[in-house]
């Protein structure tokens, strides 16, 4: 939506339930240290009232919004235009009102979750290696499309469900292999990345059970889990030595583009910021 200069913009999450949400702490964060006047709040939206609550977001003038469990895909034919990556990951994160009202969504997660491992590892490139991505639900389909778009060369995903990971390899293609979840440690050969993209390791989940043994000691793991910040996975790749990220640096870096989307300035992640998180623990 065009900014007014002054004008007050509003923002929030659209989600069934989203008061553990993170995404204020950041976005308000950003509004004050970029002077702009707004302020990011929560909407806890059900799923029969998701269709009202979008065509609320143009009426109220708001600037977009995030969208979270349990409304990422059904959102996806009740908004007026959606963008080619969130198109292929079938799933929508952000939503912008556009100048005309119109609502277009896209899908920031895949490219937060890759920007998060080059934050960690500067010199770290999609195409250093074979990567593994254990999972296959939605979280994982935006890290496996946004790693084959970025130019990785081989996407390993593992998931309990074979069916899933092979509808992945038919959805992205040639980078793709679904790899049973029997031959899951097999899947550690010689990779340069190992991402955990199930709800595994989340507190009050049991941890994924995945040994180790078999990962090279150069290669980085990331979990897209943050609460815990180190789930047992972390725990035990940082004990033999990798280099590992949760999800709080995915959480941040999707937000960068969400935020510029709305308020005009692509906002940095700054220690104090990552400080205002970790204060939320
Ligand atoms: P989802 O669509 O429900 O997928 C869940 C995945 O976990 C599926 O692949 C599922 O396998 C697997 N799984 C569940 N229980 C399992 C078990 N006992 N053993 C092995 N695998 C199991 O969820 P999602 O939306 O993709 O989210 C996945 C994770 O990413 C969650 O932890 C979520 O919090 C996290 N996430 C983080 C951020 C962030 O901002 N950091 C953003 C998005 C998501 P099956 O197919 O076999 O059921």
């Amino acid at each position: 939506m065009a900014l007014t200069p002054h004008a007050f913009g509003i923002a929030g999450l659209l989600g069934w339930p989203v008061a553990h949400s993170r995404s204020p702490v950041i976005h308000n964060h950003w509004l004050a240290r970029y002077s702009i006047p707004g302020r990011y709040v929560l909407f806890p939206v059900s799923a029969e009232k998701l269709s009202d609550a979008l065509r609320g977001l143009a009426a109220l003038r708001m600037r977009g919004c995030n969208v979270t469990t349990p409304h990422k895909q059904t959102v996806m034919p009740l908004i007026d235009d959606v963008d080619p990556l969130a198109k292929q990951i079938g799933a929508v994160n952000t939503i912008v009102v556009q100048d005309d009202g119109t609502l277009r969504g896209f899908n920031n997660d895949g490219n937060g979750f890759v920007q998060s491992i080059r934050d960690a590892d500067p010199a770290w490139r999609p195409d250093r290696g074979p990567i593994t991505v254990v999972g296959a639900g939605g979280a994982a389909r935006a890290v496996v499309a946004s790693l084959a778009m970025q130019g990785a060369r081989e996407i390993r995903v593992v998931n309990r469900t074979h069916a899933r990971a092979e509808e992945l390899q038919s959805l992205f293609g040639p980078p793709v292999t679904a790899v049973r979840w029997e031959a899951r440690e097999d899947a550690l050969d010689g990779i340069a990345l190992l991402a955990n993209a199930t709800d595994q390791g989340m507190s009050g989940k049991p941890a994924l059970d995945l040994a180790l043994d078999r990962l090279p000691a150069g290669a980085i793991v990331g979990d897209l889990i943050y609460t815990p910040r180190e789930t047992p996975l972390l725990a035990a790749a940082r004990k033999r030595g990798s280099l590992t990220v949760n999800g709080l640096g995915l959480l941040l870096n999707q937000a960068r583009p969400a935020f510029e989307a709305w308020f005009g300035v692509l906002p940095e992640i700054t220690p104090d910021l990552v400080r205002a998180i970790e204060a939320t623990f």
